[in-house]
């Protein structure tokens, strides 16, 4: 049984009317499940709406429409007390680590929170346990008496981490958690969380912008443009043989993440390992290895007024008119598990 089912997931917001008026499509009718232990990448331009869907899934954001399943219960319209108990199984790595601890509260007061009210662990044994999930994330314990300000931005997000897992999570949502760190921190953390996933098994959404990253950590990815997914499979289907070409376009435009190439343990992403010049995606190395470079025009379109037919036919390379900008392409299903709403999804 999967751990998440969202299906037909719909999130629109109203613009005010000094900004313009109308109603903005942040999710449209979107499906995605995450499997039990499953690192599922959502990934997308900035504003696409992936923020939204993991605000709804966390139930900070109530959806208009569709279904929301955690662990076989439907939480979409649940509220109160059930809604409290549930929201336990579920915790969220944020992607600012600053902003997202409380800067009046020591480390060990930040941790400790989770593991008195969601493990109930007892008093004389919370400083223990204190230590036990910093030295889990990879910080010294000896950090428990500092406050947020007196950390740098990798161990805080450390600590962001550490208070998420403190409570064993059923799922973990992290939205852009590296985003803000040095490419060099952001390889250790990723490599801290994949250890954590493999240890205690807990299912993961992992959003972000970045294909490497996602690469690197995630089982699964779905490729999400203007509120819907429009192609989804296992990291090797998306990234050897994607077949949507906003999904190339992500890809050419990306840094290959290989173990090698970047984030595995003890390479970073020093000159020659992944960022330096002529080693990105489709220049040489990892996954873009001989892809042919696809490249990204214009803007997202405004989701106010998104696109007829298909919604990415305004950018897309090898759109055909009228077909695409007329018709709704179907979800071709490629192989198992591997499915891109593209008309010519099955001959590219
Ligand atoms: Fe491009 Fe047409 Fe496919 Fe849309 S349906 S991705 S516009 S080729």
């Amino acid at each position: 049984m999967n751990v998440v089912e969202i299906r037909g997931l719909s999130k629109r917001f109203r613009v005010p009317r000094a900004a313009g008026g109308g109603n903005v499509r942040a999710v449209d009718g979107l499906d995605l499940a995450i499997g039990r232990g499953e690192i599922v990448g959502l990934v997308g331009e900035s504003g696409c709406g992936k923020s939204t869907v993991a605000q709804c899934l966390l139930r900070l954001l109530e959806p208009d429409s569709g279904s929301i399943v955690l662990d076989g219960l439907d939480i979409s319209h649940m509220s109160g007390a059930r809604l409290r108990t549930v929201r336990r199984k579920m915790h969220m790595v944020f992607q600012d680590p600053f902003s997202s601890l409380n800067p009046r509260m020591r480390v060990r007061d930040i941790v400790a929170g989770p593991l008195r009210s969601q493990r109930s662990v007892a008093r004389d044994r919370l400083r223990g346990a204190v230590d036990e999930v910093l030295a889990q994330v990879g910080l010294d314990p000896r950090l428990r008496d500092r406050y947020p300000h007196e950390l740098s931005g990798g161990q805080r997000q450390r600590v962001g981490l550490a208070r998420s897992l403190a409570a064993r999570p059923l799922l973990l949502v992290a939205d852009e958690p590296t985003s803000a760190l040095d490419v060099s921190v952001q390889a250790a953390i990723l490599n801290q969380v994949s250890d954590l996933q493999a240890s205690l098994g807990f299912s993961c959404l992992f959003i972000s912008h970045d294909l490497a990253v996602v690469e690197y950590l995630c089982d699964r990815i779905a490729v999400m443009y203007l509120g819907q997914i429009v192609e989804t499979g296992s990291r090797d289907q998306i990234f050897r043989a994607p077949r949507h070409p906003y999904t190339k376009a992500l890809l050419s435009a990306s840094l290959s993440a290989t173990p090698a190439n970047g984030f595995g343990p003890g390479n970073g992403f020093g000159p020659g390992n992944g960022a330096g010049p002529g080693n990105g995606a489709g220049a040489g190395n990892g996954a873009g290895a001989g892809r042919r470079r696809v490249v990204l025009a214009g803007e997202l379109p405004d989701p106010r007024d998104p696109p007829s037919g298909c919604p990415f036919h305004t950018r897309c390379p090898i759109a055909q008119f009228p077909l695409c900008r007329d018709q709704v392409p179907d979800r071709v299903v490629v192989a198992d598990g591997h499915w891109a709403a593209c008309h010519f999804a099955a001959e590219s």
